[in-house]
């Protein structure tokens, strides 16, 4: 059983900074940062999965996501914050000091107890669940077209999905691209009206209705054109596509939380008064609490005001005892 001050659950930007913040404000934070063993909770979050990032600011040549992610977390170490890969399976939290449970301790027994918590576990994108898709993200296939809109300028792309997030993103992809054909399996967008109004009447925006993604096709390990399916005629057809962007939804990684935190009706955690949560002494960073912004500048902007939030809170339990 390891005692701290405070436990950062989560190792993306958000976490990485609140680590950072928390590391120098002498709070020695355990950052349990998950499992390398799946794709959606690799330590590092989203930006494991990212290839070149421009737009985080202070490098001004861009950097690899796994680079800037290895970064923060050398910062952090440096400052005395300690790493431990292991996954959350339950916290008590109506014990104080919380007690927190984890896949490398007994299952029984809590592995730490702690005084605070900053909750950084973040969202991951829904995936379209094709083969290649995972092998293929950063190297034509994304989920962000703010991150990777730029890249595909001048070219033919898709965007997956109905909702407003596909229509956003196919919007904002009409600035570099020639071609931007929204794949949507209904005949019907969910989107708002005022998005479907924007889409339709852009001249670059084509549709495909009634039509999913069966296969990526990929040259020298980049995506090089996508097989769709008519769902009503079954008919496929090949497009020469060199960018698939993938809108279908992002799911926040609360379920440890759910009964516990006050989450969202789409189960995102609720902050109030900058990261604090339903519960005294839990705080929330990054996009497990964010569905708008959903940047690593955003995320690592509220990770230092959980680390803050933190402080003082510890700092007003002191002086209360
Ligand atoms: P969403 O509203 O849940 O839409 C997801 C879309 O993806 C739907 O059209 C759905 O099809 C489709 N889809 C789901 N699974 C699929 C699959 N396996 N294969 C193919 N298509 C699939 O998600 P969202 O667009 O991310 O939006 C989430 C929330 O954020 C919404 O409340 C939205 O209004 C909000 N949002 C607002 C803005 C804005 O106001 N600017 C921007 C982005 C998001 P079906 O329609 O057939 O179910």
């Amino acid at each position: 059983m390891h005692s701290a001050d405070v436990i950062i659950i989560g190792s993306g930007p958000a976490g990485l900074t609140a680590a950072i913040y928390t590391a120098r404000a002498d709070l020695s934070p355990i950052v349990i940062e998950g499992e390398p063993s799946s794709t959606s909770d690799q330590p590092g979050g989203q930006l494991m999965l990212t290839t070149e990032i421009e737009n985080f600011p202070g490098f001004p040549n861009g950097l690899l996501g796994p680079e800037l992610m290895d970064n923060m977390r050398q910062q952090a170490s440096r400052f005395g914050a300690t790493f431990v890969s292991a996954k959350v399976t339950r916290i008590d939290t109506d014990s104080r000091p919380f007690e927190i449970y984890t896949t490398d301790g007994d299952p029984n027994e809590p592995t730490y107890r702690t005084k605070s918590i900053i909750v950084a576990t973040g969202a991951r994108s829904i995936m379209l669940g094709l083969d290649n898709e995972l092998e293929l993200i950063g190297h034509g296939l994304s989920t962000c077209a703010t991150c990777d809109g730029f890249f595909f300028r001048n070219q033919s792309i898709m965007v997956v999905g109905g909702g407003d997030s596909a229509l956003e993103e196919a919007l904002f992809l009409t600035k570099f691209a020639q071609k931007v054909t929204i794949v949507h399996r209904r005949d019907q967008l969910r989107a708002s009206k005022i998005m479907q109004d924007r889409a339709r009447q852009n001249p670059k925006i084509e549709f495909l209705w009634n039509s999913v993604v069966k296969e990526l096709h990929a040259s020298n390990g980049s995506l090089s054109g996508v097989t769709t399916e008519d769902v009503l005629t079954g008919t496929t057809s090949d497009h020469a596509v060199t960018g698939l962007f993938v809108a279908i939804g992002h799911a926040p990684n609360t379920d440890i939380f759910k009964g516990q935190l006050s989450m969202t009706s789409t189960g995102y955690i609720e902050t109030t008064n900058g990261t604090a949560t339903s519960i005294e002494g839990i705080f929330a960073c990054g996009d497990v609490q964010d569905h708008i912004y959903r940047q690593a500048i955003t995320a690592a902007g509220s990770g230092c005001m959980a680390a803050i939030d933190v402080e003082r809170w510890l700092e007003s339990q002191a002086h209360a005892s």
